[in-house]
């Protein structure tokens, strides 16, 4: 717990690929200092321009599987034939020192981290329309005809749980896309569940 015994607030925030989420996510706490976010544990290969630690802690498959088994992760799930997972120990340690957290997660693993924290904020983030998602996982234009197609699946399955999220957020316009998330972030620090540890003395002076 920090010193007031306020916790931070745990966003969620997803999206199908396209969407823009990472650039909103880095511009995000680029903005507001208060952010912090995790950095997964993933078993998929490492991209080009990637940084083991900073993108992803990239680990073998035996490995993760071992730290399910301590229970090392909040949250982890297969992503088309990958494992992803969450942090435990990071993530609980940096909210109880009052720190905001994002976890940048799919629909699987926002559906278990609400379920066991249900007090977190959950964002999904979309492209404005089907043609500019189809025109941003096509990119170039020089991937293969099934691999384009069977990102384009794997987003419909991410769009079709939009509805179990508290905000959705359009990026049509970058800088419009930013200013909603950040207005999410600003508004829930003046909830009174929040406000009312920050500003204890405040509020027993005013009502003596
Ligand atoms: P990518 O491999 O393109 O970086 O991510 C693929 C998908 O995995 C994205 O939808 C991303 O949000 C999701 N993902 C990344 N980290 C985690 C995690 O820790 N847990 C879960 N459940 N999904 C994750």
């Amino acid at each position: 717990m920090s010193e007031a015994g306020e916790q931070g607030t745990l966003y969620v925030i997803s999206a199908p690929s396209g969407a823009g989420k990472t650039s909103l996510v880095a511009a995000m706490l680029e903005a507001d200092s208060k952010l912090g976010v995790s950095v997964s544990h993933t078993t998929r290969p490492m991209r080009p321009g990637e940084q083991d630690g900073v993108n992803y802690h990239f680990v073998a498959r035996d490995e993760f599987e071992a730290m399910i088994a301590q229970g090392d992760f909040l949250e982890h799930a297969d992503v088309f034939g990958n494992y992803y997972g969450t942090s435990q120990a990071w993530v609980r340690e940096t909210l109880a020192s009052g720190r905001d957290v994002i976890l940048e997660i799919d629909w699987q693993g926002a559906e278990q981290v609400r379920r066991l924290m249900p007090e977190c904020v959950s964002i999904f983030i979309v492209p404005p329309s089907p043609e500019a998602l189809r025109e941003r996982l096509t990119g170039r234009g020089t991937d293969a005809p099934d691999v384009v197609e069977r990102r384009l699946a794997e987003a419909s399955e991410e769009c079709r749980h939009a509805l179990e999220f508290d905000y959705l957020v359009v990026n049509d316009q970058f800088e419009e896309a930013l200013a909603d998330l950040l207005a999410i972030a600003r508004s829930q620090r003046t909830r009174m569940g929040v406000q009312q540890y920050r500003h204890q003395a405040l509020l027993a002076g005013l009502s003596d």
